[in-house]
């Protein structure tokens, strides 16, 4: 089987297809890979530490008025097209449910009712913080949260170029 390719030029449906291809073919051979694995779960830990330490700041609380009671979002129609098929596929391989149809008009496609949908985000998605946020948060406790942040980047990073050459070199014959 030879590995379909996955542009970042494509339709988010046809993303989201690829990388659900690839879930159902190997997804549990991916989760019996050790290093991929580890990866995963230190990714999990990331996302936690700075998911917390981004609502011990107080910007979760600012977004949630934002959205609920001022009407923003910078989670904009468009955004998911950032994504590519590797990282759609990380997802799933960490249990997320990626949609079928877009749930707000004029969002993201990847923009659940509670929020964001998925667990590993692109580099944007994680760092974005709006002139409201930066103007209302210290910049002490900001440069905290990116150091949270950071670990979670660098390793989606590494899990991103680990997965390529496993699922290449299975798909090569
Ligand atoms: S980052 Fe800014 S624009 Fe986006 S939800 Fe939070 S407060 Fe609103
Ligand atoms: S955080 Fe999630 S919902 Fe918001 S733009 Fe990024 S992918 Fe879309």
């Amino acid at each position: 089987m030879i590995l379909k390719k996955t542009s970042l030029s494509n339709p988010i449906d046809e993303k989201i297809a690829w990388a659900r291809h690839y879930y159902k073919e190997f997804g549990d051979n991916l989760l019996k890979e050790k290093r991929l694995v580890d990866l995963l779960a230190h990714l999990k830990t990331a996302v936690v530490a700075s998911r917390k330490e981004m609502a011990m700041t107080g910007i979760v609380e600012v977004c949630r008025r934002c959205e609920q009671e001022e009407g923003g979002s910078c989670c904009g129609a468009g955004l998911e097209n950032r994504y590519d098929g590797w990282l759609l596929l990380i997802n799933l391989l960490l249990g997320v449910k990626l949609p079928k149809t877009k749930q707000q008009t004029g969002s993201c496609f990847l923009l659940g009712k509670n929020g964001c949908l998925l667990m590993a985000r692109h580099v944007i998605c994680i760092n974005y913080l709006c002139k409201k946020i930066t103007d209302l948060i210290d910049p002490r406790i900001i440069m905290e949260l990116r150091e949270k942040e950071s670990e979670e980047v660098n390793t989606l990073f590494i899990l991103h170029e680990n997965i390529k050459p496993v699922l290449r070199k299975w798909t090569s014959t």
